[in-house]
Order: structure tokens, then sequence, then C-alpha cells
């Protein structure tokens, strides 16, 4: 199809794209905005890799390697430390060195930080460190954003800036390293973690000039020569008692108190450069507003959008946004709230238990009680977007809806339901986003180079056209077989937009069984274009799409296209590999750039992208998108409905009442609409969940042929999912089409092999170790691997029938060898380590061998994660309810965390021996 065929199938149109290459602007993400300034500005640069600030620091160590020079014509020192303490400590030490120094980090390796910080601060040492703000772990870990790891450095006397953009992440980055060689306070430059981290943006770049603007060299000078240096020695960080302490620390307080100044006076410095406004609080809405909003990061977009929504014109409300939060400026606050405001909602991204307030809250109310003229406006606090929960339009329009009705509540929640406490506010969700807006939806598996593909659109859009353009990935948490959505938009006008698209113009499912999986086809408006990845033909696709998914897209009226991807990556050498296949056809179907035009592009960053690994790979993804346009074909909905199944329920109805409750809501995508008393008021989870989740993921799986098998169970060693099994069964006990072979035991006993062909992940290693060769087909084994179509029905069933066999009495069993060991129920099943994982088979050979009496204290990392994420976890039970008890604690005392349990159980064990003993007389 051609590229004009897109205003026939349901893509508005919005201004015409100018094809501009302005090398004034940036296609990124917020982290490499902020390394870019850093690495520009600094010496030695110490780090330690903590989601999401973790690219920062590889940003830093690439660009090294590059051997690219900072501003003075330097290759910085990057050095990674076996911590985040230690990359504090490095930081401290280089700093008193006299060198710019800066680290990346976020959540507990801040808080491993904060000693050096306090020293930093307490020694008046110029320094910026960056930071993706995210969760702290509490009842469970988070690597998601919110300001609970920032908030816990409010008090060491650093200074910190908060950015809302990854434009800003870009702008106050410079304004911070500006401001703290003036003060001698060292900052913290602070965005949220993942919206702002990973979001990317087109933004304008800096120019080298604004830097020079910027960066007073004789001040750099000047820390060089407060250095520590044997020609003017000094001594730092002496032990002082009650005679001077106290002293000491208020003689540093005029450095604090010139903050606010030179923040501003940076500010000030900043636009006479680029044309860019900042102050330390900026407020935007109407002059003679009666109700505000007060709020930092990432959420400051929602509102604006907001704000800016036609029915607010003649709102008397508007929207403050702190940037400089501490030392926390009360005269400029004050002055930047309109004199007319009569109520303020302070909104915080963190919890504080036990507090008066949060407390970005308990500061306006302070500052307001000392420094507004007559009785100040009413306050009241809200908590929002904890862990990356999203913050919406809607959401702010309940904000203003609690803030204007008689008595507002003095604390609310936002953005969940709160049945227990009754704090949150009522959310009306819908919103419609700016018509000249393109939104579009992209759901992918995590290995199907979705994400990296649009990625690329985002800088082909934002480098090639006029356009503003945006790009926000949500990952699911498995590591094999994992959902990928990317939220894409495109504008005419700078985009604001931090929350996900909820009515796309355009949505694609890389793989069709995701349509029934995901909320894809919620999320596409009335007339969208839906493009499938699919190996039915478009006059056959229909049939094969569930009765529901039929009704929506008849109701919604999409239309819907199909390509086989999987075929043409196959056919051009890249089996699996269906991202530039994918690309090609949304810039097909969409008016953002001319089709040939948005194909040049593609294929010149394929060049650019796999070039260093041969012109092969370059062609044969050139080949695929050559390819992927003639496949592209519209598939017609019929206007009535056909005969078609019905889509699977998430989880079936035998599952325990919290997996179908919770749990099944959670893989529905419904998480956020759970109430809080669904949620365990402790972190508490029941194990063995994963069972209840089918993934289907594999494309081919293990298929046994009994009649060469030789017994040995290795099979069922090496799968890191526990995906295929052995057992021994009486013969009485079989049935169906289940497979079986004689077993050397008694008399009647036969043995099984299984595959579980909803949970393999088709990595194949089963069939690798398998030794069992065929003597007359050659590549025939025991076990091979097969088209999963042609075979799934059968294999279902077989291993429905398989779990109803009886475990084997493991008191018989000779668990030290393989063939023993796998006729053990394994206690660890269907993770989602990644295919092919070497270290989930130990982990199930663990739980074979001593799973029902085991307490697990699990180190972080990939084993926490598909050990213990949400929603479903592999650890589970015997039929006696006996299984591992697991749990974990942080990435740094996982060895003192293991230690206290088994103090504990040899001292409960002790106890119980010494019970026993006073017992044992009158037993
Ligand atoms: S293909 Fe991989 S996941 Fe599937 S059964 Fe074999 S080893 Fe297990
Ligand atoms: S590895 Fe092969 S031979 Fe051994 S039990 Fe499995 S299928 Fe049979």
């Amino acid at each position: 199809m051609s590229g004009s065929d897109a205003a026939a199938v349901g893509i508005r149109t919005s201004p015409a794209a100018i094809t501009i290459r302005d090398p004034a602007e940036l296609t990124l993400d917020g982290n490499e905005a902020a390394a870019r300034v850093a690495y520009a500005l600094s010496d030695v640069i110490a780090i330690y890799p903590i989601t999401p600030a973790s690219p920062m620091g590889e940003f830093a160590d690439t660009w090294a390697q590059g051997e690219r020079t900072n501003r003075w014509g330097a290759i910085p020192r990057v050095i990674e430390m076996q911590s985040e303490g230690g990359a504090a400590g490095a930081v401290h030490g280089a700093l008193l060195a006299g060198a710019q120094t800066t680290t990346f980090t976020a959540s507990q390796g801040l808080l491993l930080m904060l000693p050096n910080l306090y020293k930093i601060a307490g020694e008046l040492t110029p320094a910026v460190i960056h930071v993706a703000a995210r969760s702290v772990a509490t009842h469970a870990l988070s690597i998601f954003g919110d300001h609970s790891d920032v908030m816990a450095v409010r008090q060491t006397g650093m200074a910190m800036l908060a950015s809302a953009s990854v434009q800003e992440a870009q702008d106050l980055a410079l304004v911070a390293h500006a401001a703290t060689l003036t003060t001698s306070v060292p900052f913290l430059h602070f965005f949220d973690g993942f919206r702002t981290s990973h979001e990317v943006a087109k933004i304008t770049a800096l120019n080298p000039s604004t830097i020079d603007a910027m960066i007073d060299d004789e001040l750099v000078r000047a820390q060089r020569r407060r250095a520590l240096d044997p020609n003017q020695p000094v001594l730092r960080g002496s032990a002082q008692n009650p005679d001077v302490f106290f002293q000491a620390r208020e003689a540093a307080n005029p450095f604090h108190m010139a903050v606010p100044k030179a923040v501003q006076r940076a500010m000030d410095t900043f636009e006479a450069q680029t044309g860019r406004r900042y102050n330390l609080f900026d407020y935007r809405g109407a002059p003679d507003a009666e109700h505000v909003m007060v709020l930092m990061g990432s959420g400051v977009g929602a509102a604006h959008d907001w704000l800016c929504a036609p029915h607010n014109k003649d709102r008397k409300v508007g929207v403050l946004t702190v940037r400089l939060y501490r030392p926390f400026a009360t005269q400029a606050f004050v002055e930047a709230l309109p004199s007319t405001v009569q109520s303020v909602a302070v909104l915080d991204r963190t919890k504080e238990p036990g507090s008066v307030g949060e407390p970005l809250y308990t500061d306006v109310v302070a500052a307001l009680a000392e420094a507004w003229e007559g009785p100040p406006p009413l306050v009241i606090g809200g908590r929002y977007g904890l862990s990356s929960k999203e913050f919406t339009p809607p959401m702010v329009e309940a904000v203003f809806g609690e803030l204007t009705r008689a008595k507002p509540r003095r604390h609310i929640t936002v953005g969940i339901t709160d049945d227990v406490t009754g704090l949150s506010v009522t959310v009306d969700p819908t919103w419609n986003e700016p018509e000249t807006t393109l939104r579009a939806l992209f759901y992918g598996l995590g290995s199907d180079g979705t994400v990296g593909a649009n990625k690329n659109t985002v800088k082909i859009v934002g480098s090639h056209t006029d356009r503003y353009a945006q790009g926000y990935f949500v990952y699911d948490s498995k590591k094999s077989g994992s959902m990928t959505v990317s939220h894409l938009r495109f504008s005419p006008d700078p985009i604001e937009s931090t929350y996900l698209v909820a009515a796309a113009d355009f949505v694609a499912c890389h793989r069709l069984p995701l349509l029934d999986r995901s909320d894809a086809l919620e999320r596409a408006r009335p007339g969208a274009t839906l493009l499938l990845n699919a190996s039915h033909s478009a006059d056959d696709l229909w049939r094969h799409l569930s009765t529901e998914n039929q009704r929506m897209i008849q109701q919604k009226d999409l239309a819907v296209w199909v390509v086989d991807a999987d075929a043409i990556a196959a056919d051009v050498g890249l089996a699996g590999r269906t991202n530039t296949v994918l690309q090609a056809c949304f810039f097909a179907l969409t008016d953002l750039m001319e089709t040939t035009e948005a194909v040049a592009a593609i294929k010149q960053s394929i060049q650019s992208t796999y070039g260093k690994r041969g012109a092969m790979i370059v062609d044969r993804n050139i080949a695929g998108v050559d390819q992927a346009l003639d496949a592209l074909c519209r598939v017609e909905v019929p206007a009535e409905n056909i005969l078609a199944t019905h889509a699977a329920p998430r989880v079936p109805s035998i599952a325990p009442a919290f997996v179908q409750r919770v749990t099944a809501s959670i893989l529905e995508g419904k998480g956020n609409l759970l109430p809080v008393s669904a949620l365990p008021v402790d972190g508490a989870f029941p194990t063995g969940t994963s069972k209840w989740e089918k993934r289907t993921i594999a494309s081919e799986i293990p298929i046994w042929d009994p009649d060469i098998c030789i017994d040995c169970g290795r099979c069922a060693l090496v799968c890191p999912h526990a995906a295929i099994r052995m057992k021994v069964a009486s013969e009485r006990d079989l049935s169906g089409t289940i497979k079986s072979k004689p077993w050397k035991g008694p008399e009647g006993e036969r043995m099984i092999i299984q595959v579980a062909p909803d949970d393999c992940t088709g990595c194949g290693v089963c069939v690798e170790i398998c030794p069992a060769h065929s003597k007359t087909a050659v590549k025939h084994k025991s076990i091979n691997m097969e088209p999963i179509g042609d075979h799934l029905d059968e294999e279902r069933t077989n291993f429905d029938l398989f779990r109803m066999l009886p475990e084997a009495d493991r008191t018989t069993l000779k668990l030290t060898s393989i063939k023993g060991s796998q006729l053990a129920q394994p206690l660890f099943e269907f993770s989602g380590a990644c295919a092919g994982c070497g270290e989930t088979p130990y982990l199930k050979l663990l739980s074979q061998l001593f799973g029902d009496r085991s307490v697990i204290a699990n180190a972080t990392g990939c084993s926490s994660i598909y050990g213990g994420n949400l929603p479903t976890t592999p650890w589970t039970t015997n039929d006696d309810g006996r299984g591992p008890a697991w749990a974990n604690s942080l990435f740094e005392d996982n060895a003192e965390f293991g230690l206290g349990m088994r103090l504990a159980a040899d001292s409960l064990e002790n106890r119980a021996r010494a019970l026993l003993t006073r017992l044992a007389p009158s037993l």
C-alpha cells in the first residue's frame, strides 16, 4: 500500500510534516539528557548501577571508553565501585582532592550514600549527583518511580533541584552544576524514575556557549585550590566535642541561605542564553486563581495538560511547580502564588507514615504560616503516583474537585481506590487529548525488538520532521516472554503528557495472542487503525479472533490490517526479529512521513544500528523492510459476527479465591483498579501462583517419543521452567492420550515424560541434553522440538492428566541420582526467568531435594525477580501444603539476612529440645 492510503484507513492527519534536520534538537531519554551535562562537567565519575539510574553510569562509561572529552578537554575517569556506598565514598574523596565529581543513583542506592552526603554537604563541597527517583523498598521492592528516596536526603544539607521533563533533566542539570560552584553547597538533581529517566523525547539541545556562560572556570579553579594538598595542608573531618560542634554547624548558614538567589541567578543566565525560563517556583494558570495545586516532578506534565483543557479556560485555577525543593525558599514560594488563592492542594509522590503530612505538604503549611500576609489559604495534602502509579489529567480534576468542596478533606490519596481508610478521591477517567496529537500503542514481546524499533521511530520522527515526539515504554517483569507496551505520541506542539496513552489512533499487536492477554483493543479509540502480526491471511484472520475481540473491533469500527512479520523475518534470516518489518508497516499506515522517506530513514538507522555486526545482518534487515509493505493487507471486517471461540478466562475457576480476585486482575492489566482492601497489609503473598498464569509463549515445544527414551531424566533436570516432567505411575491410573513406557520397577508401573505446553518457553535445552538418538531417523531424538500449533490441544490435555497422577513418595526415591531426583515433585515451577536460564534448574533441583523444609533468604538480583515478582511467583507447595517459605531483604545484606534466619531456626530448635528434655520423664 502507499503512504497516501493512510488517510483512507482512519488515521487522522495533523498539520503537514515538514522535513527538517535541526542539529540543535536531540531525541533522547531523561537519563541521557542529564548524563550528557554531568559528563561534560566532571573529572571523576564514580558509578554503581541501580535501576532506573543505571543508564546514566553506562552512558558515562561508554563515552569515556570512546574517549569523549569533557568541557576541559580531558576524558573523565569513570570508575565502577563495589556498591553505592563505595561510589559515594569515592565521590567524597575525589571532591576533597579537587576534582569535579559526580555520580548517579536511586532508591536504596541513594540511601546507602546518605552518610557521605552529610559529609559532602557539611564540608561545603561543590558537587552534583543525579538521581532517577525511585521507590524505597518497604513491604515490597519496586524499581519504579516516586520521591521516597530523595525525601530521605532533605535533611542532609544538600540542595535539591527537581526536573519535571526530559528537557528539564538536561537544563536543570546544568543549572545545578552552575549553582553548586557559586554556592559551595552540593546539589542533588532529581527527576522521576522511568517516567522521565526512560521517556524518549525530542528536546532542544544545549549549545556549548550556554555551558561556557553558565560555568565559571575561576570557581572550578577555586575548588581545586581548596583541595587537600601537602603544599598547603589542612585537616578535614575532625572529631568535635560539645563545646564547638553546634556553633560550627551554624557557621555554614550563610552558604545555605544564599542558595535560592544563586539558583535563580543561574536560571536567569540560562534564560538569557536559551530563552527557556525557569524559576524556583513556576506558576501557571489564572492570575486570579482561587485554587492551586502544588507539586514537583513529572506529575507537572499531567497537571499542565489538565490546565490547558478548554473547559478550564475561564476557571480560577492554577498549578505551581516546585523546582528548588531544598533549601525551601519560603518568600519566593509565597510570592509565586496568586494573592487571590483560597485553597491549595499539595501533592507528594511519597508516603511518610506517622507524620503530620508528607514533606512537601508540611513545607507548604509552614511557609504559608510564616510568610503569607493575612489569614493563609486552606492547605490539603495528597499522596499520588507511588511506584510510578499513573497520574493523569482526570486525577488532577478530581483533586480540584476536592479543593472546591465545601469542606475539603485535609488528607487525600489520588489514583487508587482506598476502601480501607477512605482517603481516595473519585476519578472520572473521561479525557480527550488534543486532536493534533497522533497516539500509537505497540504490544510486543521483550525479545522481538518492539521497544528498540519504537525508540528508533521516535528518533526518526524527531529528527526528520518538525513534530515533537515522545516514547514511553512499559514492561512487565517476566524475563522470558515478557509483554512490552510502547506508548508513542507525535504532535506539532511540545508534548507534556506524562501519562500513558488511553485512546490510541494506532494500535499494533506484534503477537496475536497478546490481543487476548492485553487491553490493546480497550485502548483503541473509535475508528483507530489496528495492525496485527499473524500468520493468517487477510481472508482467514477474522475467524481466528475471539468473539469478544471481534465484537470490540466492530463496535469501535477499527480498520484492521494484517502482516505475517514472522514469516518475513524467517524468510530473510532473522527468525523472531520482527521489529523492522512492523516498523515499516507503522509508517505506511500513518501520515507521519512519506512512506518512501520513512523507509529510507529506517534503512539508514539499520545501517548505523547493525553496521558493526556485519553486512549480512544489515542486508537481512533491509530485505525485511522491503518485503513488509508488499505483505501488508487490509482485513475486511464483516458487519455480522461469525462463529468464533470465546477468549479463555485469565485463570481457571478452580484457582484459589485470592488468585481469582487479585492475581487475575493483575494478569488482566487491571491491577490499578484493585482497591486497597484487596492487598495484603504486610506484603505476605500466597506462593504457588505461577501455575495459574498460562502464557503460551513457545512457538515450538518438545514432543516425546517414548520408544527411544532411556529414562535418564536429564530433560527434566535441565528444564529452567519445570515445564517438562517425569513421573512413574501405575498402568491403571493412565488414561486418554498420555504417553508412557515400561519402567524398570514393580509390575504394571510405567514412566511418563510430559511437557507443560503453556509453560514451556521453547528454549530447546531439554532436547539438546537428551542423549537418546534414533537408530533409523537422522537427528530424531527421544524428544524433538515441534510446532506448538500441531500439539497444543493434545499436550494440554495430557499435562492436565499428568498433574492428576499421584506424586512420588520422596522417602522411597534415590535422590542422589538424576533419575531419582527428577521423580520428586519440583516446588519451583514455571518461573518467568529467561528462556534457557542456567540458574533456575539448580533452584528447581534444590526444591526437589529440600523444598518441603526450606526457608529461603534470596539475594536481590535476577533470582529475586523471577522468584518473587508479582503477579505470579514460582515457589510452590506439595499436596500437603508444604513448600519453601521465601523472603528478600536488600541488595546489600542477604548473607546477614539469611544468617538471622539460621540463628532463629537454631534458637527455636534449642528451645524445643530443652522443652522436650524437660517433658521427657513424663512422656
Ligand atoms: S523447551 Fe525449554 S522450557 Fe520447554 S520443556 Fe524444554 S527445557 Fe523446558
Ligand atoms: S533426556 Fe531423553 S532419554 Fe532422557 S528421559 Fe528425557 S527424553 Fe528420555
